[in-house]
């Protein structure tokens, strides 16, 4: 195209130069020629005048000095002699002049483009018009491109508009052929490419990407190939210092050619795993899991047998956190939970692994520890948990219970092991000692724990517990006074379970909170049965030690009072000494809320805990309940017997009611009336008995409702 118009400018140099020799000169032979070159100057003109370009002659100034015709706002004659310059933006104006320059003075044509006024375009080409071998003069010949321009930047601009629709996709695409040659590249948006767009097009991916990443792109690329079927590859790349993972979709997109489509799922990935890690911790303190240390105690396990090596298993039950989640409330018991980790492990050794089992219970995991290790490691924990914790200002002390197995020792498997360090744990838990290694005596004391924990939990909503009632007797009208409501637990499999051994589980596992409310429930449902059948008779329950820092339990009991209508002077409560020892201001003040409410407390088991007179006399209870270890024995045994009398006695000075449990003879019942005991309760006048058997007892005893006279 630039050299099209070459030969007609080409041609109008020595033409002009003869217009104007010839018009001087007259002979014929000039005249011809005249002739000639008019007709000649005529096509010329016509030319000049009809051509779309703008043609001009401008010196070397860019003065004006012939231009064929202007745009419309212009005339011929107002464009005559100034500079075409002047019609140029500063930048157009200097690349122009610079052409000019360059035109004259190396006698070389040039071209430029530039923009004038109106926003045309236009493409010069400036053609140098030479005197005796000097530039004299320049051509101009302006070709308006304007129409091109637009054309062409509106083509720019639609493909930049679907490139820029590409950027926002979160893909980059690659075109690669089946040697691994980059074709196109489409970057994506927010992602880092490895190269700048541009440098890829040409490099095999062997040159950009690492070795390992190439062989395995090549490979999945051969597949695609080989198959059709789509492929997808991850892998890993540094991209700017920056750990990046990608998923790389490879699709055939010709004839031995793929598309690369890839997406960086770092964040997906870190999600995924960030999951993972939910799943496996527990969120409250960071620790592995319950799920996540059998997965442990599973492999460690493996690793021991293979190893012939020892691996121990430490349960631990932290001693009174309920005490802080009760009294503080749980945001003082979570930060406390949050604490135990981190002291716990500056105990442990690298290799060992703690994890919350949940509630309050811990596990943890040594690696290569014998029962001596283990031991020595409990200890340690053990200090590392004896000294308080401080929580917003508070100083709690809450102390564990661990219990020890050790593999291959105490079992062989993750559930044997978990198991035995439970039983363990809740022998040192009973027995207050901080840990026990497991013994094969402990399952006696806590059969089928594990197993009823479990159970426990559905006990109460599917009413396998029953309430069984003992008479107490009073000894001075020998008539019965009351009842005692004793639960019972009727399992599906094991049959009727006494409360020895599931009322600690209970407590334990936070069961006897429900536990204790349906036996208040059952006892109301008792009392209002009897009363509707004449029978008027209170009722005495058993509270526990967690019943006693539950701040809520006066006003549910409170409800249920009022929900049946009922005055609670029938009502009784059993508290133990070691319930009120294990937080004694709490304790009374639930005593003190539920004494104003009209229910009468005594003591249990008087004499087998504390039996801290000092205390006794502070309480608002009614009545001792002398242990039945004691009152069993009386007869046997003088010391027991003197204990009886002794506490008889004080109580008596207390102002306080005594009752003797555990009568198992008549010898008994006679010495605790010569004694001045006020009740009794013992197998002698009658066991525990369902409600109806009671009703029953009622009637027909002795000690019952009818006087025998
Ligand atoms: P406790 O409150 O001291 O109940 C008296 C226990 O002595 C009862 O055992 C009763 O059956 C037993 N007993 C009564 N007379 C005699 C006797 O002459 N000789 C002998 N050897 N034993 C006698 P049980 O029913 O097995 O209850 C054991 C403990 O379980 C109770 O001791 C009480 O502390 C607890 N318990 C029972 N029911 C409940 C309950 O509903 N809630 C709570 N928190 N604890 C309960
Ligand atoms: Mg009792
Ligand atoms: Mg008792």
């Amino acid at each position: 195209m630039p050299r099209k118009s070459k030969k007609p400018t080409a041609r109008t140099e020595p033409q002009n130069k003869r217009i104007g020799k010839a018009s001087q000169k007259g002979d014929l032979f000039d005249r011809r020629i005249e002739e000639a070159l008019r007709e000649s100057e005529k096509t010329f003109r016509l030319l000049v005048e009809n051509s779309p370009d703008v043609i001009m002659k401008v010196d070397r100034e860019s003065r004006i000095l012939f231009i064929n015709y202007t745009l419309p706002e212009y005339t011929v004659e107002s464009v005559l002699g100034k500079p075409a310059v002047g019609f140029l933006s500063a930048e157009d104006g200097l690349r122009y002049m610079q052409a000019l320059h360059e035109v004259f003075d190396s006698g070389e044509p040039r071209e430029v483009e530039v923009g004038a006024v109106g926003a045309t375009s236009w493409l010069s080409r400036l053609v140098p018009i030479k005197n005796d071998g000097r530039v004299e003069s320049a051509m101009v010949i302006a070709t308006n491109i304007t129409e091109r321009r637009r054309a062409e930047e509106a083509l720019r601009k639609s493909e930049s508009k679907n490139r820029a629709l590409l950027h926002v996709m979160p893909d980059m695409m690659f075109r690669i052929n089946k040697e691994g040659t980059y074709l196109d590249f489409i970057p994506a948006k927010d992602m880092e490419p490895l190269l700048p767009p541009n440098e890829f097009l040409g490099k095999n991916l062997k040159e950009v990407l690492p070795a390992d990443v190439a062989r395995q792109a090549m490979h999945y690329m051969e597949q695609a190939l080989q198959t059709g079927d789509p492929q997808i590859l991850e892998y890993q790349l540094l991209v700017n210092g920056n750990r990046h993972e990608y998923e790389s979709r490879i699709v055939v997109s010709g004839e031995d050619e793929v598309m690369a489509i890839v997406r960086d799922i770092t964040e997906r990935k870190a999600q995924a795993a960030a999951l993972e890690y939910q799943a496996l911790h527990d969120l409250l303190t960071d620790l592995p899991n319950r799920t996540l240390v059998l997965d442990r105690l599973k492999q460690a396990v493996h690793a021991a047998s293979r190893e012939n090596k020892p691996l121990a298993l430490l349960i631990m039950d932290l001693d009174r956190f309920k005490d802080v989640n009760d009294a503080l409330g749980h945001h003082h018991g979570d930060l406390l939970l949050k604490q135990v980790g981190p002291r716990v492990l500056t105990a442990l050794r690298e290799s060992d692994t703690i994890a919350r089992l949940g509630g309050d219970e811990f596990a943890v995991l040594l690696p290569a520890t014998d029962i001596d290790g283990a031991t020595v490691a409990a200890r340690k924990i053990h200090e590392a948990l004896d000294r308080p914790f401080v929580i917003e200002g508070f100083f709690l002390e809450v102390g564990a219970s661990i219990g020890i197995a050790v593999f291959p020792e105490h079992g062989e498997d993750t559930d044997m092991l978990m198991r035995r360090a439970d039983v363990a744990m809740y022998t040192a838990k009973q027995s207050g000692s901080g840990f026990a290694v497991y013994i094969s005596e402990h399952d006696r004391h806590s059969p089928r724990r594990l197993a009823l924990m479990g159970d426990l939990r559905h006990a109460v909503e599917r009413k396998e517990l029953v309430l069984h009632y003992q008479p107490k007797i009073d000894l001075r009208a020998r008539r019965v006074v009351g009842v005692e409501a004793l639960v019972r637990w009727n399992h599906p499999h094991h049959g009727t379970i006494e409360p020895d051994q599931f009322i600690s589980l209970a407590e334990h596992t936070g069961v006897i909170k429900p536990l204790t409310l349906w036996v208040l429930g059952e006892a109301i449902r008792q009392y209002l049965a009897w009363r509707e059948a004449g029978i008027t008779i209170s009722i005495a329950v058993n509270l526990s030690t967690r019943n006693l820092q539950d701040l809520q339990l006066p006003e549910q009991i409170d409800e249920m009072l009022h929900a049946h209508g009922i005055r609670p002077d029938w009502l009784e409560m059993e508290i133990t000494e070691s319930a009120i020892m294990a937080d004694p201001a709490r304790a009374m003040e639930i005593l003190t809320r539920v004494k104003t409410m009209g229910i009468r407390f005594s003591i249990d088991d008087f004499g087998a805990g504390y039996s801290s007179l000092s205390y006794l006399r502070r309480l608002p209870v009614a009545a001792v309940k002398v242990d039945k270890s004691f009152v069993i024995g009386m007869d046997a045994n003088e010391d027991d017997a003197l204990i009886v009398r002794s506490t008889i006695d004080l109580a008596h000075n207390l102002g306080l009611k005594v009752v003797a449990e555990g009568v198992e003879s008549p010898s008994v019942l006679d010495r605790l009336i010569a004694m001045g005991c006020d009740a009794a309760q013992g197998h002698y006048m009658s066991r525990p008995l369902p409600a109806a058997d009671l009703t029953r007892w009622l009637a027909e005893s002795p000690w019952g409702l009818k006087r025998t006279g």
